[in-house]
């Protein structure tokens, strides 16, 4: 990714035609200013790091009548600040540490049997959080796909979104490698952010697994929930599609929210604004909340479903594929840090006894 902060200020700075449609949505630009004035602002105070308190979910690049892309140059700015040592904040550093986690040998693991060109790749938040759920999308996947892969590793894309995009290509390109290595070719993803890291950064073909699964089927009238789109598939509507069939098929009924699909909003998790700014991040979850009308929210992303899930009944969609009853009731248990290292470590002793008939070759990663 080349990026030139400059260029893409000058370019904001000359199309916005402040019409403050995107504006009117966004928490961070009615606090702040238009992009326009943001771009402005860049070009005179290059160091700014106000473009650490946007979410980075591309809700103003739905809405803008003039196709700019303000989500990208805040990206762009996050990069040039993130390049100095003073411009990093030591509040991410959990975060980073999380991550770090992820990659580490000890919650890392490659099982590619013989032959295998497609894998799973459930990301760091759903194994941790919901360890079954894996196994259970392992086990019916594999009807489909008999020498299925499966990769635990994390996709760093929090170190993307924090602008650390040198430690985010060294360790993609290494997690690439490995695959490239032994000859994989589709990558099945369960969470949005993989799903848009391996689109954007990878040649692989890239499909969630809510476009292949199967629900069970209800001849049971679920009643009626509401779904939150993750905004890091705000374009995608193939998978929005493909959630609402699923959600139907479990016998539920969908009441759409006001913000949904393509202009979805987002949960107050994106662009880690909480670590700086804890207010801003949670009126996104305020907006969410009214809008959810005390409705039990369904949604497809792990990390949404946990900051949500503190300010209202919000639930991910595999517990109601495969857990519906607890699900509507609020009683399936999900785990929380520090646990959730725990489930990690011992998911990959849980998935090697289900692949292990299909010989897969496991390994760790090794850090670049
Ligand atoms: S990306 Fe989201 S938070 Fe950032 S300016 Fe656009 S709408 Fe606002
Ligand atoms: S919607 Fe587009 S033109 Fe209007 S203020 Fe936002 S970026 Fe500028």
């Amino acid at each position: 990714m080349k990026e030139n902060v400059t260029e893409k200020a000058r370019l904001v700075a000359t199309k916005c035609v402040d019409c403050a449609i995107c504006v009117k949505q966004c928490r961070f630009l009615s606090m702040h200013g238009s992009p326009r004035t943001l771009a402005t602002l860049f070009l005179k105070e290059p160091d700014s790091d106000l473009a650490f308190r946007c979410s980075l979910c591309r809700l103003c690049t739905a809405v803008c009548p003039k196709e700019i892309d303000p989500a990208h140059l805040f990206l762009a700015q996050r990069i040039q600040v993130a390049r100095h040592p003073q411009g990093r904040h030591g509040q991410h550093r959990p975060l980073l540490s999380y991550e770090k986690r992820g990659s580490s040998r000890a919650l890392s693991w490659y099982a590619l049997p013989d032959g295998c060109d497609t894998i799973f790749f459930p990301g760091c938040a759903l194994p941790g959080s919901r360890p079954q759920r894996v196994v259970d999308v392992v086990r019916q996947l594999q009807q489909e796909i008999p020498n299925l892969g499966v990769v635990l590793d994390c996709c760093t894309k929090p170190s993307h979104d924090l602008g650390r995009l040198d430690y985010f290509q060294t360790m993609f390109t290494a997690l690439l490698a490995i695959l490239k290595k032994r000859g994989i070719k589709k990558v099945l993803v369960a969470c949005p952010n993989c799903f848009r890291m391996f689109k954007e950064y990878s040649q692989l073909e890239v499909e969630t697994i809510y476009e292949r699964l199967t629900a069970p089927g209800s001849l049971q009238s679920r009643g009626e929930v509401t779904i939150h789109d993750p905004c890091g598939v705000r374009f995608e509507g193939a998978i929005h599609t493909a959630v609402r069939r699923l959600i139907t098929a479990a016998g539920c009924t969908v009441r759409e929210m006001k913000h949904h699909g393509e202009k979805t909003l987002c949960c107050g998790e994106g662009g880690a604004v909480g670590y700086l700014d804890k207010e801003l991040a949670q009126s996104w979850t305020e907006l969410r909340r009214q809008e959810a009308g005390g409705q039990q929210v369904i949604t497809y992303c792990a990390g949404c479903s946990h900051y949500l899930g503190r300010s209202m009944a919000a639930s991910h969609l595999l517990d109601l594929l495969f857990e519906p009853d607890k699900t509507l009731a609020a009683r399936v248990k999900v785990a929380r840090s520090p646990l959730t290292y725990w489930h990690r470590f011992r998911l990959k002793k849980r998935l090697a006894r289900i692949l292990a008939p299909h010989r897969a070759h496991c390994r760790q990663r090794r850090r670049p």
